[in-house]
């Protein structure tokens, strides 16, 4: 049986790993795992019971199924005179347990990737992943900011999405991949109004929860901030303590720039051409041929991550890059903390309103 769009379904909480061994019996399902000392992983399941569904943020996001750390793009054979041949690398699978904010990173992703010239790599791939989406009913931790940039809520990138309601979870049914799902499991029911009436209980009191951890500014205020703060003290700072790891970056779920290697085999006939991730807090990032660079200072090069999340994707996509997921503060070992950076530039430029965001 098929669902239309936008309907919902519900699965009980006690059919929960039932549900998971089947999709498991069709395809590769990866999710959220627990990986000791309070740390989670997006890894492959083959059962319900090894998933986390309760997790603060993966250490690196689910970005790493879309666009590998390392990935091949050609190989090459010159023996024979024979130029580049293309590589493309991709695998089915299902992610389950994705939350919004990973969700709008993958939508940063594909809009990116999706710009002329098209990225055919990454759109072969990403046609290959089914994403079952999981909202997050309590504020992950202090380094979270997802209410600010308005990713605390679903707002699409999935195909099917489990809110917990109780004894149960509420499922959106998102795309027509959601809706082949939900038409081969036979422990799903179709939503009654009680199941409504629990879902939005449930967000209301999400949303006052999420409210009291909001940073002192409106949404719609962000990119001014960003207008004024080109010159902040706040730049200075952060130039003394970023040690250039390029942690923040990796760890991004909106990051995605990357370096091209050519790697020749020792016969030095033939060899490969593939990319891997980059980070603009790497001096070498910015050199240009010459040897100059143009983010010299890491503070210039803190600044330009900032503005890469906050101010250039709102002129070209209409979004902001950060989807609030705390990563980077979470995993920086000089303690530079997102949302501590945007307070400072709050109080700097004057532009603290407590009322902000409240409900
Ligand atoms: S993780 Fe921290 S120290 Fe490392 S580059 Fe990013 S801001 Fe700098
Ligand atoms: S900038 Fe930090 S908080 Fe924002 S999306 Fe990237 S890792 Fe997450």
């Amino acid at each position: 049986m098929l669902y239309n769009l936008s309907q919902y379904v519900v699965l009980k909480k006690e059919d929960f790993n039932g549900f998971i061994s089947d999709l498991v019996k069709e395809q590769k399902v990866v999710a959220p795992v627990a990986k000791g000392c309070g740390q989670f992983s997006f890894e492959e399941v083959k059962s319900g019971s090894e998933i986390s569904i309760d997790y603060i943020p993966t250490i690196l996001p689910p970005k790493k199924y879309f666009m590998p750390r390392d990935e091949n793009i050609a190989t090459y054979d010159l023996s024979n005179g024979e130029d580049m041949e293309p590589v493309v690398e991709y695998e089915k699978m299902l992610l389950f347990g994705v939350h919004t904010c990973d969700l709008a990173g993958i939508q940063c992703l594909n809009m990116v990737f999706s710009e002329r010239p098209r990225d055919l790599n990454y759109l072969i791939r990403k046609n290959q992943i089914t994403i079952i989406g999981y909202e997050c009913n309590f504020y992950c931790d202090r380094f979270a900011s997802c209410r600010l940039v308005h990713n605390h809520s679903p707002n699409g990138g999935y195909d099917l999405f489990f809110t917990d309601v109780g004894d149960r979870f509420m499922i959106h049914v998102n795309t027509n991949t959601g809706e082949e799902l939900v038409a081969k499991s036979n422990l799903l029911r179709k939503a009654g109004e009680k199941d409504f009436e629990d879902l939005q209980r449930v967000r209301e009191a999400k949303n006052r929860e999420f409210a009291k951890n909001e940073i002192p500014i409106e949404h719609e205020k962000i990119p001014e901030l960003f207008d004024r703060a080109y010159n902040s003290k706040v730049w200075e700072d952060l130039d003394k303590r970023c040690v250039a790891c390029g942690n923040c970056t990796n760890v991004c779920p909106s990051c995605y720039c990357f370096n091209m290697i050519d790697e020749p085999n020792l016969d030095l006939k033939t060899g490969r051409r593939y990319r891997q991730w980059d980070s603009c807090q790497n001096e070498s990032f910015a050199k240009v041929a010459g040897g100059e660079s143009f983010r010299k200072e890491r503070g210039a090069r803190q600044r330009h991550r900032y503005y890469r999340k906050f101010k250039y994707p709102i002129a070209k996509f209409s979004r902001f890059f950060c989807t609030g997921c705390g990563r980077c503060s979470r995993t920086c070992m000089a303690c530079i903390n997102l949302k501590e950076t945007l307070n400072s530039l709050i109080k700097e430029q004057g532009m603290e309103n407590p009322e902000a965001g409240k409900v």
